[in-house]
């Protein structure tokens, strides 16, 4: 019988997307994904994020209480990879002798190999490298979504932004040739994929590798040409690398949504310096205006951080400034946490807790009265919305259903009318006009204007995933070495 496996995911959108890959490799080793929430999986992977404070603290903790459950089921194995993985290396091992595997972010493509080794050393294998071997995109791939898929194109940042670790865990920016890129995308839609997020830390610098410093927009312009692709969406940009062919490449090609979420982490200027982030308040502001000028119905959204080492009121009011003239549709707010092992850890001037629940209360307050003033906007707007999952459970009481817009807000709406067509599954592609703006959502109350049903929604009721496997055109992963940029600038880090 074959063994099973369970991967428990923390962290960001890559880390939810190495996730993928994973499963698939494991899946392709001959593994089956666990089901069944009572029997206990042979294998449990988890995907670690050393981006929060207190990370190790949860992985201990849920490591202790695997150990009696593994003691109880001889033969169980737990392997530990992600960011805390490439950072925490040999310690885990010493501080949870019961973990079978641990391995780093630049190879998780040995996992099973080093499942297996363990299993016939009956030791704890533990390999981490200094830098990518193998990019992770040439790993099969067992997708969470029928209709939605991540493709990086790019891993690794250049910059170092004082409150991040991603830099010394993630390694430098290695772009993937573009070519790779879109067959991995065109693999996707075969598989009957509406939706793709192409993945970078910082995509703006998309290209620097293999000198092509316009290499995001062409491949913008490149997925407008994939048949059957009807929603592209990118994240995340950086304000100090954004250049306007990109901006012409959103507003010209059909199938790139207009949204944007560009990080913005402060408006003061003061801050941004002692961020490291290169770019200032005016260059950030500029940007969106030229974003909202080619593209009146974008929806921006933002990361902020509240409460850096150093931050002063007056640096505070720069960042309700810089908020009450972008007119972000919404927000991601952060009280500034310390990281271990980011620069920022180590500064003495850290703002005190109250100071910073204060002006993040203060903060979210102005951000969600623009949310719904900009949500009310849009009451008697027709809006095409991809039907989710999860979100898209129906709500027993209200029926509701629940998807995104093409600009990326949350769209709640009744399955009634006459133009649906039989049952509306995740996938499924409806339109329907909005009746109320709620500061985080949109309600459409009144009967669908329209339903489509989709292949991703076929595949969804029955119960298939795409499975990738790795896509490669016969290239070199990467490109030949090219000049790096100095390091500065920043991206969301969620
Ligand atoms: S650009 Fe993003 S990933 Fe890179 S150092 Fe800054 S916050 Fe971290």
């Amino acid at each position: 019988m074959s063994r099973t496996y369970q991967i428990r995911t923390y962290g960001c959108q890559m880390n939810v997307h190495d996730s993928e890959r994973l499963a698939g490799l494991l899946e392709d080793a001959g593994y089956v994904r666990a089901t069944d929430e009572e029997t206990v999986p042979d294998v449990v992977v988890f995907n670690t994020c050393a981006v929060r404070e207190n990370a190790d603290n949860r992985l201990y903790g849920n490591l202790g209480h695997l150990r009696p459950v593994k003691k109880d089921h001889p033969g169980m194995q737990i392997a530990v990879g992600g960011c805390l993985a490439q950072k925490d290396r040999g310690e885990i091992v010493k501080r949870a002798p019961w973990v079978d595997v641990v391995f780093g972010t630049h190879n998780i493509g040995s996992l099973p190999v080093l499942l297996e080794r363990a299993r016939h050393n009956a030791e704890a294998q533990v390999e981490i490298l200094e830098s990518l071997e193998v990019f992770p995109s040439t790993l099969p791939a067992r997708r969470e979504s029928s209709y939605a898929g991540w493709v990086s194109i790019s891993v690794g940042c250049n910059n170092t932004c004082t409150f991040c670790i991603v830099p010394s865990l993630r390694g430098r920016e290695k772009d993937r040739r573009p070519g790779d890129v879109l067959s991995e995308v065109r693999a996707l839609v075969d598989e009957g994929v509406l939706e793709v997020t192409l993945l970078g830390q910082n995509v703006n610098s998309y290209g620097v590798e293999f000198g092509d410093r316009y290499a995001f927009g062409k491949l913008l312009r490149a997925c407008g040409d994939i048949e059957g692709l009807e929603r592209v969406r990118f994240t995340s940009p950086h304000p100090r690398d954004f250049t306007d062919d990109v901006i012409a490449a959103m507003a010209e090609t059909p199938n790139v949504c207009h949204q944007l979420h560009m990080p913005l982490q402060s408006g003061s200027d003061r801050v941004l310096r002692a961020m490291r982030r290169s770019y200032r308040s005016d260059r950030y502001l500029s940007i969106i205006e030229k974003v909202r000028s080619a593209m009146p119905d974008a929806a921006i959204t933002t990361d902020i951080i509240v409460g850096f080492p150093g931050e002063t009121e007056e640096d505070f009011q720069g960042t309700l400034d810089v908020v009450r003239a972008a007119r972000f549709s919404s927000a991601f707010t952060f009280q500034y946490s310390k990281r271990p092992g980011t620069p920022a850890a180590g500064m003495d001037v850290q703002v005190p807790k109250e100071v910073v629940q204060e002006r993040y209360e203060r903060l979210v307050a102005l951000q969600d009265e623009i949310s719904w003033e900009l949500n009310r906007e849009l009451v008697g707007r027709t809006v095409e919305v991809l039907v989710a999952e999860g979100e898209g459970r129906k709500d027993a009481e209200t029926h509701r259903m629940s998807g995104r817009a093409r600009d990326g807000r949350l769209v709640h709406f009744t399955p009634i009318g006459d133009a649906v067509d039989g049952e509306i599954r995740p996938g499924d592609v409806v339109r329907a006009v909005v009746t109320y703006g709620a500061p985080h959502h949109l309600v459409a109350d009144g009967p669908v204007l329209g339903h489509r049903r989709t292949r991703a929604g076929d595949n969804w009721e029955a119960g298939v995933r795409p499975k990738t496997s790795g896509v490669t055109l016969g290239l070199p992963s990467f490109g030949p070495p090219a000049a790096q940029p100095e390091p500065t600038g920043g991206c969301s880090v969620r």
